[in-house]
Order: structure tokens, then sequence, then C-alpha cells
């Protein structure tokens, strides 16, 4: 063993070969030096892994070691060679501690002991042990680091730190910023531990409760977290929000005492307060934009009321057909102002989340062939053929919003329509699935159109988004129609998409589940008049036409000619509306009187009627009232079906309708149709 060789044979029997065996394989390096300290005789190989340094430089250069050591510690561990050679027998101090640097300048805390060894009383070398304890001491020294911090942290946070004993009885530590937050000294609260609790405001005390759920462990789990929010009052009668967070505090299984921190969170809560305010502040703007919205929703329906009523009464009087032709005109442009309003209105409701959905039973090819005959003439302007088909499997009855359906279908056609300059324009209704409750229908609104580019697809149901710019436009439109479609197809667990090719046209479907009614009832369809149809599939842009199996509905545009011999009073204030009604209702065959306001209509309801039509907005007090004298003042064997004529179309206007005792409520503009479904109604 080479390292060995320049030891003292007499040594190396005394020490015998398994020491060096064992020296080599520790961790710890195994010195011996000469009797007078000043050569290293054998160092074992660890040196190499804790000084980083070659064992054999230290050989030749035994102050290698001492140099190591940092100058602080140096003249200390000089002091001890020496103490160790002034030692009678064995040094007696014989370990001591120190810090080494090594060659890539790490520190390292070596523990290094010493013994003399002896050849009969001659002294003849020393040997020791020098440990490397650095783990072990950094983490007794972040023991101690630790402790520091913490109580550096208590004394700088905010938080009021406190630990009480088991009992809640005694207050064992707080920290300084309780002065702070309760305005109290720490002083008074180790004198009286409950006395925290007489600056907790009273309605916050929970009948004295509060200090009973704090210390209570009856009810506790271990390291269970515990959280009370409560005002206090500080002697200056300023009031603050604290919250306090604590755990019972186990060892071994037992209760030792408590620990919490309690916040002052008052700028907190004050800040939550203030997002709340300037929360119900937006909604009240939000609220006010949508009374805004309902307000010119029905100052916009009353003249329009009279515009479409008065085309209505018109076309049924003699008429050149260049007459006819503007009167088309005149009720076109009704129409679409009458749409453009409810689609403000939606929307308003929509941002508000007003909006609400009936569950009607729907006769659904019918709504589609009635909705398509209402189109007709829109398309007939524009020289299109206006199909409506649907698949057989397609139920009769569903249960659903009619209303809205109409309105999504509207929306889809008269965008197909407005868009589409030659060819067709076709609804089709496809049943994907059907089981005994429920079916899930397909609508399907093609064109043969200008069509959308596909980077414009995306976007176009989004709101106020068109294709067109402002300053360019072809087309009239403010871009909402697309964006109110799909949230209403979403509502109704719906889905809405698209497809088109420029100059080729566009394709919109809306797949939507219904229930069914439990009985189907029979269909009324109208005579077909095609046998085959055509439909239009664009697979991988080739856009093939096939027929498919559908039965067709060709859509009948005349309505059937009615006749009522009814007395009817209709209770309306505007001059322009009372004309309408009252010619409309000639129209059908009815005898009408007017009444002007409420105390008028009370006076005429002296004699009979058989329905009443009622303005809601009168001049001396509202139809509500009106109708509530009316019901008190009637026989119970005659009553009298009323019917709300109203521009007032929010959902809680109909429900006070109903509440005060009307039978039936028609919003403004009324259309000659609507009359005739609802006396056919009440005629009976
Ligand atoms: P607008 O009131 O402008 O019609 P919509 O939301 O209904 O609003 O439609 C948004 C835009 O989508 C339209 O302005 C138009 O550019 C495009 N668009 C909708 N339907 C069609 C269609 N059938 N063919 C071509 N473009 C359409």
């Amino acid at each position: 063993m080479s390292i060995v060789s320049n030891l003292p044979k007499k040594l190396l029997n005394k020490l015998g070969s398994d020491f060096f065996e064992l020296a080599q394989r520790s961790q710890d390096i195994f010195w011996i030096r000469s009797a007078d300290f000043q050569t290293h005789l054998y160092v074992s190989s660890a040196y190499e892994n804790i000084f980083k340094r070659n064992c054999q430089q230290l050989y030749r250069s035994p102050a290698d070691w001492i140099n190591a050591v940092i100058t602080e510690d140096r003249d200390r561990l000089r002091q001890r060679y020496v103490q160790w050679q002034a030692e009678a027998i064995n040094p007696a101090a014989a370990t001591i501690e120190y810090r080494v640097m090594d060659a890539k300048g790490g520190v390292h805390w070596i523990s290094d002991s010493c013994f003399a060894i002896y050849d009969g009383r001659k002294r003849i070398a020393y040997a020791g042990v020098a440990k490397d304890f650095t783990g072990q001491k950094s983490r007794v020294r972040e023991f101690d680091d630790a402790g520091y911090f913490f109580r550096y942290f208590v004394d700088k946070i905010q938080g009021v730190f406190w630990v009480k004993d088991n009992k809640g009885k005694k207050q064992i530590f707080i920290s300084p910023s309780y002065e702070k937050v309760w305005g109290l000294s720490c002083e008074s609260l180790y004198a009286d531990p409950s006395s925290w609790l007489k600056s907790v405001v009273p309605e916050d005390l929970e009948d004295g409760k509060l200090e009973t759920r704090f210390y209570d462990i009856s009810e506790q789990l271990p390291n269970q977290r515990h959280e009370f929010s409560f005002r206090i009052r500080q002697p200056n009668g300023e009031i603050r929000w604290v919250k306090d967070t604590h755990f019972p505090v186990m060892e071994k299984g037992e209760l030792i005492g408590f620990c919490g921190i309690a916040q002052d969170v008052t700028k907190e809560i004050e800040r939550e307060k203030e997002l709340r305010e300037a929360k119900e502040n937006a909604e009240k703007a939000n609220s006010s934009k949508s009374d805004f919205l309902a307000m010119m929703s029905h100052e916009l329906r009353t003249p329009l009321n009279a515009v479409l009523g008065m085309t209505q009464i018109l076309r049924a009087s003699s008429l050149t057909e260049e007459q006819s032709d503007q009167i088309d005109v005149i009720a076109q442009s009704g129409h679409h102002l009458l749409g453009l309003l409810n689609d403000l209105l939606d929307f308003a409701k929509l941002e508000v989340g007003k909006l609400s959905f009936s569950r009607d039973s729907i006769d659904i090819q019918q709504l589609a062939a009635k909705l398509i005959a209402d189109m007709q003439s829109m398309a007939k302007v524009k020289g299109l053929a206006l199909k409506y088909i649907f698949t057989e499997n397609v139920p009769s009855m569903i249960l659903g919003d009619a209303k809205r359906i109409r309105q999504i279908l509207v929306n889809l056609i008269s965008n197909a329509i407005k868009f589409t300059e030659k060819g067709y324009v076709q609804l089709t209704i496809n049943c994907l699935q059907k089981n005994h409750q429920e079916a899930t229908l397909c609508f399907t609104v093609e064109d043969t159109g200008i069509g959308i580019e596909k980077s414009k697809l995306t976007t176009i149901f989004n709101r106020f988004q068109q294709v067109d710019s402002v300053y360019q436009r072809k087309h009239d439109g403010v871009g909402l129609g697309l964006a109110i479609v799909k949230e209403l197809v979403e509502k109704m667990s719906g889905n809405i998409a698209v497809t088109s090719e420029i100059g080729v046209g566009s394709q919109f479907s809306c797949i939507m589940p219904f229930q069914l009614q439990a009985a189907e009832t029979e269909v009324t369809c109208w005579a077909s008049s095609e046998n085959r149809v055509i439909t239009r599939e664009t697979r991988n842009n080739v856009t093939e036409l096939r027929p498919v199996p559908v039965t067709v509905t060709a859509v009948a545009e005349k309505e059937e000619k009615t006749n009522f011999n009814m007395n009817v009073l209709v209770v309306e204030d505007n001059l322009i509306n009372q004309k309408i009604s009252k010619s409309m209702l000639e129209q059908i065959g009815c005898q009408v009187d007017i009444a002007c306001c409420g105390q008028d209509a009370i006076e005429k309801m002296k004699k009979h009627y058989d329905m009443v039509f009622m303005d809601i907005g009168l001049p001396d007090m509202d139809g509500f009232e009106a109708v509530k004298h009316i019901r008190e003042r009637e026989n119970p064997d005659h009553h009298v079906p009323i019917v709300a004529m109203t521009a007032h179309v929010f959902e809680h206007d109909r429900e006070r309708c109903f509440n005060v005792g009307m039978n039936e409520v028609l919003a403004k503009p009324i259309m000659q149709e609507e009359l005739v479904r609802v006396l056919k109604r009440w005629a009976a």
C-alpha cells in the first residue's frame, strides 16, 4: 500500500492492516501526523472528497491542511495543536470544530478529534478522524434561523398572530400588531385573555357564542381550520373588519392549544362593497337601457300599427293593380321595420337575460307552411321561388316556443331572400332522430344567392357583424339577426351551422331537440303542386342536384273569408288606432263601438258586448284598472272575453294582463288574421 509506505514500521504493526482497510473506506478523514505535528504520515482518501485536494500533495506540503481552514478559525486550530502536544497523556480537549474551504470554494464544517499513539512511554505520532458535518450543522442553523425568522415575521406582519392554551383561557402569545388592529395593548390581553371579545360589535357576537365557537374542541377535528369574520370597534370608535383563521394544535393526539391569525380585512371588504355597488350600478344602467328600448319599442309600434293596419284595410277596397302594388310596398316596408324593432327588442332582452321561452304544442308543418305563405310576397318582389319541403318522418305535433321558432325561420329566410338575386330560397325540415318522447329536427334554409366568404363564416353570428362594410352597403340590416338566431337556437339546446360558397349560395342549418306531444293529431296540409322536389347538396365544394323523398307543401296564399256577427267594444284613445281597429273588425262583420278612455269603457259596458278589445295606455286609468272595474261589475253569468291590444310586449306586461282577468293578449301592430283567430276562438 503505497500511501502508508512512509509510516514507521512500528506504527504500522501497531495499527494493523485492518485499520487502513477501514480508513480508506470511510467517508471521514483518518489522519496520522508525526509526533511534532509537522508532517502528515497518513491521510485517508476522504480527504480528497472533502478538501477537494490531492493526498500526495498534502504529504509534500503538510501546511495545506491548516491553510484550507478559514482565517477566522485558523488560530483557534493552531492553538489546539499546541495544546494537544503539550498534554501529558492523551489530549483532553480531543475534539475541535472548524471550517475549511475546499479547493472549489465550498465551506465545510469539520469536527476533528485527536489521540496520541505511544510506543511504550514514547509518543510516536498523533492520529485523528476529521468528520464533515456541514449538512447537520446547516440544519441546526436553519432551525435556529427559522425561529428567528418566525419571530421577525410575527413582529412585522399586519395580521395578529395569537397562541392560546387548550382551554382558550391563557394567552400564550400575541403579536405586536394586536395593538394596531384592536387599538389595545398586548399587556392588557395577557392580563385578561378574553378582553379582545369586548371590542367585537354586539351584532357579531351571536349572543356571546363567539368565544365558545373559537375554543370548543368537542366538535373540532384536529387540523381543522376555522374561520370567523366579525367587526370590532376600536377605542377611538373606528370599526374594523377582522377575519380570524385558527387551528387547534394537537400533539400526540392531544389538544395542547390554539393558534390563529386575525387579519384586518376592512380594505378588502370595502373594495368588495365598491365592486358590488359598481356591478349593481351597471345592472341598473343596463336595466334603464332595456327600459329605454322597451319604451322606444312601444312608441314605434304605435305608428307602425297605423301603417300596417291601414294597408290591410286598403287592400280590402277596390284598387287598381298599380295601387295594389304600391300598398304592397308600404306593407313590406312596414313589416321590415317591425322585424327590425323586434330584433332590437330581443337584443335588449338577451342583454338583460329577460328572454323567456314558452312550451306550446306546435303543428310544426303548419307553422312552416304558414310562414312560407306569409313570406311569399317578399320573395315574389325579387322574382324568387320560395319553397318548403319536409321529410315524411317529421312529427306533426311538437312542444316548443312557436314564436321563437318562427322568429328563427323568419330571420334566416328573410336573409336568404335579401342576399339572393335569382333562383330560389328553400326551407327544409328533416327529422334526424325520433322516439316516443322526442325528436331532433333539422331546419335548413338554403338559397342560390351571393354566398359568404369563408373567412366571414365564423363572425357573421357575432352581434353587429355584417359582411358589407358600413360605407359600401348593398343590403340593409343592422347585423343583429344571426346573433339573435344563434342565441335563440342555443337557448333551445340546439346548434346552428352555415356552409356557403361565393356565387353559389348559402345553407343555414339549425338542429334542435323537441319533446313530442303525447298524441299526434291530424295535420292539415295544403295541396301539393309539385310532385318531385329537388334538393341541393354541396359535397366537397361540388353542388349536385338530386331528388329526395319528401312531402311537398305548396302554399296557399288565399285566406278564407270570415264573417263574425258580433258586438264588440274597442277601448282605445288614439284616433288613428280607433279607426284601424274599427275598420278591421267591421271588415269581418263585427259591429264596433269605441270607448276613448277607461271611464267611458265602464259606462259603455252597461250594454251587452260579445267581446272587448282593450288598449293598456289610456288617459284616465290604465287598461289594467279598467278591466278590474269591468270584472267587478259584470254579471257572473255573462263573462265577457277581454283581449288586450297593446304595444307593451314584455313578458311581465302579458302576465299583468292575465292577472287582472284578461283572456288574450294581442301585440300591436294588429294583423287581421290575428283578429280572425281570436274572434274565432271566442265566438264559440
Ligand atoms: P343583417 O341585419 O345585416 O342581415 P344578420 O345578423 O342577419 O344581420 O346577418 C349578418 C350578415 O351575414 C349579413 O349582413 C350578411 O353579410 C351575412 N349573411 C347572412 N345571411 C346571408 C345569406 N343567406 N347569404 C349571404 N350573406 C348572408
